[in-house]
């Protein structure tokens, strides 16, 4: 073990700070209505944590001084470098800041699996910059060799950082169609990935007692395989499961990184990432009726595709118009409003808001029914319906909601498919059995807006209450269709 770092109480002050700005900020992050709070904390949190980094490190500044403490361990940084650091900064803000603004909110998970793998490379470049020159970093002992505990740091923070780095390069391919979400099963490939992982574990631990190249590189060269190996059999219904995941590892990269830095602002960050990613990991794979195990082993868009089997058109349905729903929703004393994926896609949000006002006023009763995994992305109908100023006492979540639809006149379905089929409740077969859905064919009249009969939703398969006696089909573009209502009514 090496020597304890000492550290100024005020840096270490700082950094408390910090970790209790990124505390606020996830507290704050698990509701609409505090959302806008937590983001501020998370922004203070980060700049103090930075700022804090940067100012420590150039020793002419001479920041918080403290009798036989030095500013911070490994004071090294003169003004060029902090000029270079200050410029990279300002042009990766640059370019966060156009693509932030830019970005669609249905394309915001591939998004997030790209800057994954920028906090997984990042997490790869410092542990191979200790290993270049493990002096500036305070690693070594007087024989020159590198500490036990910062090689094991070093090679989990490597292969942690590699395995998220290539995982998430996948995950982003998949989301942005640039490759097939099917799942991709190479033969033996729980045995390739099991050796694969072994090898990985057994290396770090040889690398404690040899500290050569070769066993750093090829810890290194086996994570980015072992990234790319375990994601390419997992299909695209799973991605965004598998984004949280290794949103959780780049955490831990991070935390393992922190180690090596005796940074412990990174350690409190990383250790946050890594935990909160993996309790969504596991929140999402509830929602979904999935076990994390089977999400990993790979697989469910097979599945799927091969049970789906698409809608059967040839079945009697009713076709209603913006008219038709005008009148039935006028009439009712009750409706509630079913937002999917679909919603988001058409940008209905407004126009929805726009008809649960008019609504309002003919003295209708409108609640929002939300699925913890409608759309694509978790909150992904919080954030769109917020964004649309939707009160969010009208937003019901699943289990607070779903035995009101028996009692209510009207469920308005918009863009919604998956998270509303009676099949998880009654077909064994159906790869969403298992899954929690919304009772919407227990209401009086249902309707359903789409833009076709043959379109799917995400998991592939037909949904029994398009062709219910009480359900009638609204079809068209989710946007236009809310529009023609808003004028009829
Ligand atoms: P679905 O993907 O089941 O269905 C979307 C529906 O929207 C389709 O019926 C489609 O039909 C319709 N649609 C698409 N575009 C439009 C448009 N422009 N106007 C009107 N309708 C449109 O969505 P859900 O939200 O019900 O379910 C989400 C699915 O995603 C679930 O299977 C869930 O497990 C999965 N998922 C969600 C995650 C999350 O975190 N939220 C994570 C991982 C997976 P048509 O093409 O005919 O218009």
């Amino acid at each position: 073990m090496h020597e304890a770092t000492p550290v100024n109480p005020w840096v270490a002050l700082a950094y408390l700070i910090a970790g209790v700005c990124f505390i606020l900020a996830l507290r704050g992050l698990s509701s609409p209505e505090s959302s806008r709070r937590g983001n501020r904390f998370g922004m203070i949190g980060m700049t103090l944590a930075v700022v804090t980094t940067l100012v420590t490190h150039v020793p002419s500044l001479n920041v918080f001084p403290t009798p036989g403490v030095p500013a911070y361990d490994t004071s090294t940084l003169d003004w060029a470098v902090l000029g270079e650091i200050l410029a990279a900064v300002a042009i990766g803000g640059a370019i966060g800041f156009v693509i932030a603004r830019k970005i669609a909110m249905t394309a915001m998970p591939q998004l997030v699996a790209a800057f994954h793998s920028l906090v997984g490379m990042a997490a790869v470049l410092v542990a191979a910059a200790a290993y270049q020159n493990p002096d500036a970093f305070h690693i070594v002992d007087a024989a020159g060799q590198i500490f036990a505990v910062s090689r094991v740091e070093m090679g989990l923070g490597i292969a942690i950082g590699a395995i998220t780095f290539s995982g998430s390069v996948i995950a982003f391919l998949k989301l942005n169609g640039n490759m097939s979400g099917k799942p991709i099963m190479l033969p033996l490939r729980h045995f390739i990935n099991l050796g694969t992982l072994a090898a990985i574990l057994g290396l770090i631990g040889y690398f404690v007692t040899d500290q050569s190249p070769w066993v750093f590189w090829t810890v290194t060269a086996l994570s980015f395989l072992i990234g790319f190996l375990l994601i390419i059999p997992i299909g695209g219904a799973d991605m965004p499961v598998v984004v949280s995941m290794l949103n959780s590892y780049s955490g831990w990269a991070a935390a393992a990184m922190g180690f090596t830095l005796s940074n412990t602002a990174m350690i409190i960050t990383g250790a946050l990432v890594g935990s909160s990613g993996a309790i969504l990991s596991y929140i999402m794979c509830r929602a979904m009726n999935r076990s994390f195990i089977s999400v990993i082993a790979g697989g469910f868009g097979a599945e799927a595709a091969i049970t789906g089997g698409g809608a059967a058109t040839d079945r009697p349905w009713k076709r209603g118009s913006a008219e038709d729903a005008a009148f039935l929703m006028k009439q009712a004393e009750s409706v509630i409003i079913v937002p999917g994926y679909g919603m988001a896609v058409a940008q209905a949000q407004h126009a929805l808001r726009e008809m649960g006002d008019i609504l309002k006023e003919e003295g209708v009763k409108v609640k929002y029914a939300i699925h913890p995994v409608a759309g694509r992305m978790p909150g992904h109908m919080n954030v769109l319906l917020a964004e649309a100023s939707v009160p969010y006492d009208e937003v019901f979540e699943l289990e607070d909601i779903n035995s009101e639809f028996a009692q209510c006149d009207v469920a308005f379905v918009i863009g919604a498919n998956d998270v509303t089929n009676p099949a998880a409740k009654t077909d064994k077969t159906s790869p969403i059995y298992g899954m929690p859905v919304l009772d919407v064919e227990k209401a009086k009249t249902v309707l359903f807006v789409k833009r076709s009969m043959g379109g799917v939703g995400y998991a592939g398969v037909d949904n029994e209450v398009f062709y219910m006696d009480n359900t009638m089909m609204l079809l068209a573009d989710a946007k236009k269709m809310v529009e023609d209502i808003v004028k009829s009514l």
